[in-house]
């Protein structure tokens, strides 16, 4: 993939080497207030007191540890600026063709443990999007996974991870998100996961959609590309996922799609280029 000449992304927010709720043990919170009311009660000015507390470091909220980030993972941070920074510019032309306007979603990297509005979440349950703080989260560790454990290997397989959350953003901004945890609450377990394969195999859709109009304008795509990005769906379907962990398949608990279903309609979204050909809830087969 051509990604080296690309745009940053300005909307990477990097938690790596946080720690998780890290108040710093020097203040803030409770601490700090219990400061300030003790300061007011003997006469001190709050404002100016904020101001000192402020000036002199005591209020950090965040205390964090930062160990030194590796070549390779600083490589890593920055293709994935480009590859945000790609899909923010194809969306926002796409909402614009549509009359829309495309808010950009962050993207938080984080090592370990991360905590969003959806809640406290582990790296292994991989790269997600958030609907309630409209954010991607990822773990970069997770590339080398996909390497490895998955046998996905290439710049491209890891750009279409990043598209397939953005593609999960798209359906946030389009209400489909709302409209599939509605309709899941009705309804019986295996309709639920019926529901979120529909939802998964379209943000695989969007993330062709991504590929293409990128690749029309800014001719981001080398030799082999396309591969990688259909190897890496087709590595992650919850069959070939199932099998490695249980050896055995259950299509009834699948929550993603088969790894046919998730090339086959990321290639859609590869071909077309075009958000409607990505209508999975009304697709009379998968
Ligand atoms: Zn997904």
């Amino acid at each position: 993939m051509r990604w080296r000449m690309g745009r940053r992304s300005t909307n990477v927010e990097d938690r790596r080497g946080m720690r998780i709720g890290g108040r710093g043990a020097a203040g803030g919170g409770l601490g700090l207030i219990i400061i300030l009311v003790i300061a007011v009660l003997l006469g001190a000015d709050p404002v100016k007191l904020l101001n000192d507390i402020s000036s002199t470091g005591v209020d950090q909220s965040s205390y964090y540890e930062q160990p030194p980030v590796s070549e390779e993972d600083q490589q890593l941070a920055d293709f994935v600026s480009v590859v945000l920074a790609d899909t923010e510019d194809t969306w926002t032309e796409i909402f614009t063709q549509y009359n829309g306007t495309y808010r950009e979603p962050t993207l938080v990297l984080f090592t370990g443990a991360v905590e969003s509005a959806c809640g406290y979440a582990q790296s292994a349950v991989g790269p997600f999007y958030c609907p309630g703080d409209q954010k991607v989260y990822i773990d970069l560790d997770f590339y080398r996974d996909l390497k490895n454990r998955y046998q996905a290997p290439g710049d491209f397989a890891q750009a279409y991870v990043i598209a397939h959350e953005v593609g999960h953003h798209v359906q946030n901004l389009m209400g489909i998100s709302d409209q599939v945890y509605q309709a899941r609450q009705r309804a019986s377990q295996a309709d639920a996961n019926r529901l979120s394969v529909l939802q998964e195999l379209q943000a695989d859709c969007f993330a062709g959609v991504w590929a293409h109009n990128a690749n029309k304008a800014r001719q981001i795509l080398e030799e082999g590309d396309i591969e990688e990005g259909l190897n890496a769906a087709s590595s992650i379907g919850d069959d070939r996922l199932q099998k490695q962990s249980q050896g055995r398949v259950t299509p009834d608990s699948f929550t993603h799609g088969s790894s046919a279903q998730r090339v086959r309609w990321f290639k859609k979204g590869l071909e077309t280029g075009d958000v409607e050909a990505c209508n999975t809830f009304e697709a009379k087969s998968l």
